[in-house]
């Protein structure tokens, strides 16, 4: 036999994938497209390119303010034009930007800001009450940017700049740096659901490709025809990377500002018209809660997206029979950038069917660039087949393989991330999520899940909320508690009825509470830890069913 002479890649595999790459092309092919800030009563519209212009402002300016590669600046601001600026300046210049969670504890914000060393904060102006209560505990920040109006006198005397002069005083045409793609982009903290924020720190190369897989159809596909309604914040795991996807697609970006409830969306809805809207379930309740006594048009939306916690499928029944909208479930983590996944129906089955709503409550289809596995307590891997139950792990181009400045062993497995969800996974790769591992009830050597059970009960006519909690119990070790939010009248008889021939006896809880509202976290998903710290501080009030 012949030698074959070796054979390697002929492609330009030096070319890196940063941000800029994808600036670049939103502010030239997608020039036009346009962001739209929500301005309570209209919409400030301005194009990409103008976005791209103001972030090359932006990033003479910080620059000048002796800003260079690897400098943390962060953000304390709603979804908006400036942000959206920031998200591009940041970390094109080479620095990383820190989206700062707005709805945390002042000490929590103190922490992470001081953890992440941030050394500039760009704040919106209505923001400044609040970010006044958190900077005397900050050690790094240096300079804070006003962005709106706003009487910064409660800054006391930190070195305040005003967004719009810091941009005028500069010229567009920033010579962006070329950047390695593996140097750090962003840094987001997570929510804290279940412990204490950790750090994730996406490269440019992350989020370029995990802006990229976002174009598929198995995602959601946008085209520059499309307007998405950017709900989920972008403090919260880059809003899902919708900033960033945009600018690949060209799909114009709708964003709320600080009319986050739901009478400001919808009319936001009424007057924009978005045709994509990605929200987390609480946000989408809120708006069909909303949608029973008021008229709202939801016409223009061709598909919406829910993440970052399971959604009721009474919900996204009731959204496709009163508005013939579908609202498409994505599973993901602030680790995970954060799309894993999601939950199309598969080839065959008929829109608008039973069939179909069975698939859309997977928590979603593992997708092209992410690897997925589900392993016992030994860490051996099992089964795909549906049935097994076990912790879901990842790895892949966007999935974190450590976290800032924080070693958590037990989060990672031979270089996978425990996700610390419990679930399982089909041979067609569709996962459900069926418990975190924190929120998973043992009762009796089986375990009950909590996001059944809470489905089950939103479905339930005159069920409002419904959280469900496991609680110390002599006999089976736990039993579940359910914390429900009710129109009329309490009966936790009927309820458990309801439940009765849905799930195995055994997992019907006996245990009720009635509460005026679920308490939530700052990205609105229930907040089970403090639900638990109620139960054992004796501050609900259990209605037990039987003995
Ligand atoms: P935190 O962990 O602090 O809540 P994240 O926003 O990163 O912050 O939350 C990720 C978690 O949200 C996942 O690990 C999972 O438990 C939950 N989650 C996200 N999407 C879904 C979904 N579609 N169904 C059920 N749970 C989900």
């Amino acid at each position: 036999m012949t030698a074959r002479s070796p054979i390697t890649s002929t492609m330009q595999d030096d070319f890196q994938l940063t941000i800029t790459a994808i600036l670049r092309h939103g502010a030239t092919v997608h020039g036009r497209s346009e962001c739209v800030t929500w301005l309570g009563d209209r919409g400030s519209h301005v194009s990409f390119a103008e976005i791209a212009r103001n972030a090359e402002r932006l990033a003479a300016a910080l620059a000048a303010l002796g800003i260079g590669a690897g400098d943390r600046v962060g953000t304390f601001c709603w979804n908006n034009q400036a942000h959206l600026e920031a998200y591009y300046a940041v970390p094109c210049m080479g620095a990383v930007l820190h989206t700062i969670n707005i709805r945390l504890p002042a000490a929590q914000v103190a922490h992470i800001v001081n953890h992440a060393e941030d050394r500039v904060v760009i704040v919106d102006g209505t923001l400044v009450p609040l970010f006044a209560q958190v900077l005397p505990l900050l050690t790094t920040v240096e300079t804070v940017i006003v962005a709106g109006q706003a009487d910064t006198a409660a800054l006391g005397d930190v070195h305040v700049l005003r967004y719009d002069q810091f941009l005028a005083g500069q010229e567009p045409g920033f010579c962006w740096p070329d950047l390695d793609e593996k140097s750090a982009a962003l840094v987001c903290y997570t929510s804290g659901t279940t412990g204490d924020p950790k750090g994730v720190v996406y490269s440019h190369r992350s989020t370029f490709l995990h802006a990229l897989s976002g174009q598929a159809a198995t995602l959601t596909g946008p085209t520059d025809a499309d307007k998405i309604l950017t709900f989920v914040p972008m403090f919260h795991v880059n809003a899902w990377g919708i900033p960033f996807g945009a600018f690949m697609s060209g799909a114009s970006l709708l964003m709320p500002g600080p009319f986050m409830n739901a009478e400001g969306v919808c009319a936001f809805i009424r007057a924009e018209r978005p045709t994509l809207a990605a929200a987390v379930p609480t946000i989408w309740q809120a708006i069909a809660q909303y949608g029973q006594t008021t008229d709202i048009d939801l016409s223009s939306l061709r598909m919406g997206t829910s993440g970052g916690a399971a959604v009721p499928r009474s919900l996204l029944r009731a959204f496709q029979d009163r508005y013939g909208l579908r609202i498409i479930q994505g599973w993901g983590m602030t680790e995970t950038s954060p799309v894993g996944g999601m939950a199309h129906r598969p080839a065959g089955v008929e829109p608008g069917t039973e069939e179909e709503l069975d698939w859309r409550m997977k928590s979603g289809r593992i997708t092209a660039g992410v690897q997925m596995r589900i392993t016992d307590d030994s860490g051996a891997e099992l089964a795909w087949d549906g049935a097994s139950v076990g912790e879901i792990e990842v790895r892949g181009p966007w999935i974190t393989g450590s976290y800032h400045r924080d070693s958590a062993p037990d989060s990672f497995h031979d270089g996978w991330l425990r996700t610390g969800d419990i679930g399982t996974i089909d041979d067609r790769g569709y996962f459900q999520i069926t418990d975190r591992a924190k929120d998973v009830i043992k009762s009796g050597g089986e375990w009950i899940s909590s996001v059944e059970l809470e489905n089950l009960l939103a479905g339930c006519p005159g069920v409002l909320e419904a959280a469900v909690i496991g609680i110390p119990d002599e006999k089976w070790t736990e039993r579940p508690l359910a914390c429900v939010v009710v129109e009329g009248e309490a009966d936790p008889a009927q309820l458990a009825s309801y439940l009765a021939g849905k799930v195995a006896r055994w997992q019907v809880p006996e245990n009720w509470a009635f509460v005026a509202e679920i308490p939530k976290t700052t990205v609105g998903k229930y907040d089970k830890k403090l639900l638990r710290a109620r139960f054992k501080e004796g501050e609900l009030a259990v209605r037990r069913l039987r003995d």
